[in-house]
């Protein structure tokens, strides 16, 4: 049976912090059976972007990280803390910023993985990729520990140990997982370098608007298992969430990497119940302020999309780039025909979902596609509204 602890920590302390980690890892066993002696162990944290503030839930915590180092060092294995933020965000930015060089100085290694040697991992039966352009760290990692924060997310709902994974890639090929589809994109990941442990740091978390933009919730929680499909069940139903509501988990699930039903997970230390809390979901962000438009929801439309358009709206009035929403109308999903009023020029066709609409509308490919490119399809050719993602060509990173 797939076991998840959860564990309240006493203050927000290192030592406090230390504790609650190393009871979890105790109540799932220990590391004895994953982590052997002169392992390299690659200790994945999300280090997403540059946050305001390091406890502001969208970055993991140093304190979280020095933990599970700490108990790997014990194994006799090496740790190497590595992560790549996302395309376009410069890592040590956030490395710095988040204290993590304290970690340095006491002799871990940090490291911002794009400055590393490209190379590539072959990917079996991969349902998006069929090789994972990754770095030299990651191929060599005898262990993968995946470190997320607890956060919604708005193309996936949830993004836990699963989807912490994704940054494991160059970022040409996260861009290629916009277009083909990020669900099946992340699962090819992780079942290819199968994560032994997962530890969610959900001491600081986010609600609403995340991985980046969300709200802080103070959850004073560490979670862990060496399931990381169960963590990341656990996590979401902790969060409020049908545990087959988060798409990763279910596909992680049909393709035999973990356990799903709660009925076969068995939770120590804390109940579910007891720590439970509702996360604001993406679509239920309030954004003041827009003009008139028409936001047309098919009822097939995924909650990736439908995320997705909420907070390409919120990056679109970020941006100054509102007047352009005047009078559009945003369509998502497999809808059968355009509402009366929707012409070529006022109509904003977004994911593979409404392709077959193409000729009736700006069409914007992805499933879900990227933000960024939602708000170029709105913004039209008026304006380049810059691009979050690099811009390879997805030929050469496939
Ligand atoms: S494009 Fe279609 S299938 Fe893909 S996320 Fe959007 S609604 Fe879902």
């Amino acid at each position: 049976m797939s076991v998840v602890s959860i564990e309240k920590t006493k203050g927000n302390d290192y030592e406090s912090i230390r504790a609650a980690v190393r009871k979890c890892i105790d109540d799932i066993g220990g590391l004895s059976d994953i982590i052997k002696p002169r392992y390299k162990v690659l200790i994945k944290p999300n280090f997403v972007a540059v946050p305001d503030d390091r406890c502001s839930g969208g970055v993991t915590r140093w304190e979280v990280v020095k933990a599970i180092a700490e108990r790997v060092k014990e194994e006799g294995a090496i740790p190497i803390i590595a992560e790549s933020s996302v395309a376009g965000v410069d890592t040590e930015q956030v490395i710095q910023k988040c204290e993590y060089q304290q970690l340095r100085d006491e002799g871990y290694e940090v490291i911002d993985l794009k400055k590393r040697k490209i190379t590539k991992i072959p990917v079996e039966n991969g349902k998006v990729i069929d090789a994972m352009t990754t770095w030299d760290l990651v191929a060599e990692a005898d262990a993968v520990i995946t470190v997320p924060v607890m956060k919604t997310h708005d193309q996936t709902e949830v993004t836990l140990g699963l989807k912490n994974l994704k940054e494991l890639i160059a970022d040409g090929q996260k861009k290629y997982f916009h277009s083909h589809g990020v669900v099946n994109g992340v699962i090819d990941i992780i079942q290819t370098v199968k994560p032994v442990l997962s530890v969610i740091d959900a001491t600081f978390c986010q609600q609403g608007l995340g991985p980046i933009f969300g709200e802080t919730v103070e959850m004073d929680l560490i979670l862990a298992s060496k399931d990381v499909v169960a963590c990341d069940a656990v996590g979401s139903a902790v969060m409020g969430y049908e545990v087959d509501a988060p798409m990763l988990t279910v596909e992680a699930h049909s393709r035999g990497l973990g356990e799903m039903d709660l009925d076969k997970i068995e939770v120590k230390g804390e109940t579910i119940e007891s720590v439970y809390h509702r996360f604001k979901r993406s679509s239920e962000v309030e954004i003041p302020g827009l003009p008139p438009y028409t936001l047309l929801f098919d009822e097939g439309a995924c909650t990736g999309c439908r995320n997705t358009v909420i907070s390409a709206l919120m990056d679109l009035k970020a941006g100054g780039y509102e007047k352009y929403l005047e009078g559009k109308y945003v369509v998502v999903g497999p809808v059968k025909e355009l509402p009366e009023g929707a012409t070529k020029e006022n109509t904003v066709l977004v994911g593979r979902c409404t392709k077959h609409l193409e000729e009736y509308g700006r069409w914007v490919p992805g499933c879900p596609p990227g933000n960024v490119f939602v708000v170029q399809g709105i913004v039209g050719d008026a304006e380049e509204v810059g691009r979050r993602y690099s811009d390879e060509k997805e030929d050469d990173i496939k």
